[in-house]
């Protein structure tokens, strides 16, 4: 097996925990990865070297790395990673870095990989309704679905060196993506409270927010209110032409349950459903159904959750 090589997963600028699942991940494919952490400042490498597993951290430093530019950080990365087997998220913004580099090195692709068995990748196809499974032979890119491996753990003591790669990265474009919210993100979220076209207005949105800021979770939305509502974003939609998330809890308020929604959230470990109608399929889905409108519901919920929290 040759090199393998953990890409950290950076949000808001430090390390995410979904790097730890990325070290168990490349365990898994029989090696102790290298871990280079893009960032401005080396010291963001720290946040890596902590996780048990890695061999050797790397702190990839460059001005490119302070805001996501795809074009920028794939060229930079590309002169910093050695030949091998490149691990990333699966998270929207990894998935588009894991492809350019892939692009970038002529070697394969491997996305939103859920298990890793001698050599063997196994990712989910169709929208959900089959999975894969493809054997890793050379080279290759291979994007790692969130909250599916387990974590690598703490206590780690890698050195980091610090490959200073501004010269790299000269000429890449360096165009700023502004973040389309500063929420979490649904593909990486443990827990998220999804609206469906039920929430009425996009206003509604808001008591959406107020749980999901109280249990801290990711606010997700149906097609239907992506599409009728231009407030909600369609970075918030979940379903087979959306986000596929795979969180402890989905909460979907709202939400009839369409076959193209459950497509994206149904591996999700508990399903509540908040429904008026007691007939909406998402019933059928659910560990948990509260049979009442989300009017009634929700501020419920929200004072029982609040005091759990408190
Ligand atoms: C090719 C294709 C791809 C698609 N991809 C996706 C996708 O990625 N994601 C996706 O979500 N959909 C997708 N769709 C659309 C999908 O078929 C459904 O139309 C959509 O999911 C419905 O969204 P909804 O449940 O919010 O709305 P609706 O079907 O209108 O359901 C609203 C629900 O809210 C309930 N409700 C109403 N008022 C209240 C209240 N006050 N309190 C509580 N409950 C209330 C209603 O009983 C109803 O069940 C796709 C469709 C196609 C054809």
């Amino acid at each position: 097996m040759s090199e393998t090589i953990v890409i950290a997963e950076i949000v808001k600028g430090a390390v995410h925990p979904t790097t730890s699942e990325l070290i168990t991940a490349a365990q898994a494919l029989g090696s102790q990865p290298t871990v280079i952490v893009p960032c401005a400042d080396a010291s963001v490498a720290d946040g890596a070297a902590q996780y048990a597993g890695a061999g050797k951290v790397i702190a990839a430093k460059s001005d490119v790395f302070s805001n996501y530019d795809a074009a920028g950080w794939a060229s930079a990365l590309d002169a910093v990673a050695p030949a091998g087997v490149i691990l990333t998220s699966a998270s929207p913004q990894s998935k588009d870095l894991g492809a350019r580099l892939a692009a970038r090195r002529g070697i394969s692709v491997v996305q939103d990989v859920v298990k890793i068995e001698g050599g063997n990748l196994t990712s989910p196809i169709y929208s959900g309704k089959a999975m894969q499974t493809v054997s890793l032979s050379g080279d290759a890119v291979v994007t790692i679905r969130p909250n599916v491996f387990d974590s690598s753990g703490s206590g780690g003591s890698g050195d980091v060196s610090v490959v200073d790669t501004s010269g790299n990265v000269a000429t890449a474009v360096q165009e700023f993506m502004a973040r389309a919210s500063s929420r979490l993100d649904v593909a990486e979220a443990n827990i998220i409270v999804s609206g469906g076209r039920g929430m009425g207005t996009p206003a509604n949105f808001s008591h959406l927010e107020t749980l999901a800021d109280t249990i801290g979770a990711a606010v997700g939305a149906s097609r239907a209110a992506v599409d009728t509502w231009d407030e909600i974003p369609h970075s918030m939609q979940v379903g087979q032409t959306g986000k596929t998330v795979n969180p402890n809890l989905y909460i979907a308020v709202g939400i009839s349950g369409a076959i193209q929604h459950l497509a994206g959230m149904r591996s999700s470990k508990y399903i509540v459903a908040i429904n008026k109608d007691a007939d909406a399929p998402i019933f059928q889905h659910a560990d948990y159904g509260i049979v009442a409108t989300w009017e009634e519901a929700l501020p419920v919920l929200q004072s029982s959750l609040a005091s759990m929290m408190a």
